[in-house]
């Protein structure tokens, strides 16, 4: 995930990509928001824009700086998360975690110029973690960027507050993919009966690409599984038995292109029978 796939974030994910284009990046942030918020891929994302070579301030998410941070396994960017300690019921971040982090930290970066810290549940830092870190943030190497993640950053020491710029992430579609509003378009020309070029032209991005087409499938199943749910918008022009209908015709499709059928015809079919 970059920046690009981040829906209803437009301010923050601006702020940011203008401090990296101005080079004015802070060397600590607080990404706060409730626990139903992804805000360690909100800071893969931001990593990934400030470490991305290809797309400055963006992100590839292709490359091998974007790949090695999704997967977590990128030397520069070390994450650390809250564990439990043996007899212990609540997960904590220790103060030996932090001790690790900012000895690295002190350390030049190997493949960049920046260290980037990303510290998950920053709320159950222990109070001498907190305090370590706090040193860290008091003087913080040239080009570190520590990211504190937080469902209730009210519990952290307001020394630590005072040393972070405070960004509230609003919640997402964790990989809302971008077919999925294709498939919701073609979902609605096929109830409103419009025409069949009209709908081969909405779906000729999908070409002979099984992958594609087998992705483009499943987020018009899941459309109508949706409705059936009720929760689409104009849920009332569809009845049941042709939700069911859809979905089979949708089934059958997937199975022919399963089974080498050209992905164009059995596309088409799915769309007259649907439509027809
Ligand atoms: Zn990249």
């Amino acid at each position: 995930m970059i920046f690009s796939d981040i829906e209803n974030n437009d301010k923050l994910i601006n702020d940011l990509q203008t401090a990296i284009n101005n080079d004015s990046v802070h060397h600590a942030y607080i990404f706060e928001g409730p626990g139903s918020v992804d805000k360690k891929s909100f800071a893969k994302a931001f990593t990934k824009a400030l470490l991305c070579q290809k797309e400055k301030g963006k992100g590839c998410g292709i490359c091998d700086v974007c790949r090695k941070t999704q997967n977590e396994n990128h030397i520069d960017v070390t994450f650390l998360e809250g564990t439990v300690a043996e007899g212990r019921h609540h997960k904590s971040v220790k103060d030996e975690g932090i001790e690790m982090l900012c000895s690295r930290l002190q350390k030049k970066p190997f493949e960049g110029n920046r260290n980037i810290a990303i510290i998950c549940d920053a709320d159950i830092m222990s109070a001498r973690a907190a305090n370590r870190l706090l040193k860290t943030l008091e003087e913080p190497p040239l080009g570190t960027v520590i990211m504190l993640l937080s469902e209730n950053p009210e519990v952290l020491p307001k020394t630590i507050l005072s040393r972070c710029v405070r960004c509230r992430v609003a919640g997402y579609e964790e990989g809302a993919s971008p077919l999925k509003g294709k498939a919701e378009e073609t979902v609605y020309m096929l109830v409103e009966k419009a025409p069949f070029y009209k709908l081969k032209k909405n779906i000729d991005f999908i070409g002979k690409d099984p992958d594609k087409a087998g992705e483009f499938l499943d987020c018009m199943e899941e459309t109508y599984g949706e409705l059936i749910r009720g929760k689409g918008c104009r849920s009332e022009l569809f009845e049941k038995e042709y939700i069911y209908d859809a979905v089979s015709a949708i089934e059958k499709a997937k199975a022919e292109i399963r089974k080498k059928t050209s992905v164009d015809y059995a596309v088409k079919k799915m769309i007259l029978e649907i439509g027809g």
